[in-house]
């Protein structure tokens, strides 16, 4: 093994194979992997059942990815707590801890910037910059348990990029995370948030894992969700349902829809009515957000009377609905904005525009 190794990145399997390789025996993987992903082992040196001279070829082979604390911010309003963590290539991502009743649910980036160029989100003003490893969103989980001492049981890959984007590293993450001999995160409390990549939906019906599939549909005709997500343009809506429901059939989830209402853009009782109509077939549940308004571009959030009209309309027709509780609105909690001011502010340069996909 000459190249430097992401160890943490590894099945077991995989990493059975790279420790036989390193001349080490077999059941030492299944230790480093325990370490790695359950005791959540920072340092090699920690790891105090595993021989000092393998953990010497460990830290010279492959040493321990981790992400360094850049900033941790608390709200007072909700306990809410968002995260800037460095890369170790020195790129930054945000990450947000959501205290609920249910459990401590964790948000997380997928993706150092976004090139999917959503009108309203902060995250892709700047293009993508690159991939995250699926041992970078590990880490994400890992050191916001490792800082608070709660466990994590929740996760939601709706932070920074597009999930479906990094389809692979985000799978095997997944597995990693969702593994009984690490976290062990059930997969039912796993969502998957994505603008709505066609291939990439149905490859992950395949899959058959029981996670939520929430897609971000933001407007109730083609031509609507063109003027808010340039990722319209290259497929039509209908085949985004058409995903919907095939991730439905073979999972037998109920996928989320995701709609943030923008003032006078989709919130009229024409779009609503719209709306009811097109996901009307479908076991489903409409997630409302208000819109986050963000400095570069001039949305405006619907107001409360015209919000409750909105969901009140889809109810009438039978639609599951709720509005989402808006949180750490003291705290920059909207995607991409703490990760923007920290990149403005230090004066970090960003990827170019966001290439064509
Ligand atoms: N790329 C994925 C996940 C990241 S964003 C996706 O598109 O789904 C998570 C959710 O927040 C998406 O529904 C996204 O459209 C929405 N969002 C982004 N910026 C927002 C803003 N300023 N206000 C409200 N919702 C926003």
């Amino acid at each position: 093994m000459e190249q430097k190794t992401d160890l943490k990145s590894m099945t077991l399997p995989e990493l059975s194979e790279a420790v036989a390789a390193m001349g080490e025996k077999s059941f030492r993987a299944g230790q480093l992997f325990q370490w790695m992903h359950q005791k959540l082992a920072e340092d090699y040196e920690e790891m105090t059942n595993l021989p000092k001279s393998f953990r010497k070829k460990l830290e010279e082979q492959g040493p321990l990815t981790r992400l360094t604390l850049v900033e941790r911010l608390v709200s007072r309003l909700d306990g809410t707590e968002k995260y800037l963590f460095a890369l170790p290539d020195g790129n930054v991502i945000e990450s947000v801890l959501m205290r609920y009743r249910h459990g401590n649910s964790v948000c997380i980036s997928t993706q150092a910037g976004c090139r999917m160029g959503c009108r309203f989100c902060a995250s892709t003003l700047g293009g993508l910059v690159r991939n995250l490893l699926p041992s970078e969103m590990l880490e994400q989980v890992y050191q916001i348990q490792r800082i608070t001492k709660e466990r994590v049981s929740h996760l939601v890959a709706m932070g920074t990029g597009e999930p479906l984007d990094n389809y692979d590293n985000v799978l095997r993450f997944l597995s990693l995370l969702t593994d009984e001999k690490g976290l062990h995160i059930s997969q039912r409390n796993i969502t998957v948030s994505t603008c709505g990549l066609v291939e990439k939906i149905r490859s992950l019906a395949k899959e058959k894992l029981q996670i939520t599939l929430a897609l971000s549909l933001h407007a109730s005709s083609q031509e609507k969700r063109k003027k808010l997500m340039p990722v319209a343009y290259k497929y039509e809506l209908e085949d985004v349902l058409d995903a919907c429901r095939y991730y439905f059939r073979e999972t037998g989830r109920r996928v989320t829809f995701e709609y943030s209402l923008v003032a006078g853009v989709n919130d009229t009782s024409e779009d609503a009515r719209h709306l009811a109509e097109l996901i009307g077939d479908m076991n489903c549940h409409v997630n409302l957000i208000p819109v986050n308004p963000i400095a570069e571009r001039d949305f405006r959030p619907s107001r409360e009377d015209g919000i409750a009209a909105f969901k009140n309309k889809l109810e009438k027709n039978r639609i599951n609905v709720t509005i989402r509780r808006e949180m750490g609105r003291d705290i920059q909690g909207a995607c991409g904005q703490l990760r923007r001011s920290y990149l403005s502010k230090e004066g970090v340069p960003e990827a170019g525009q966001s290439q064509e996909g």
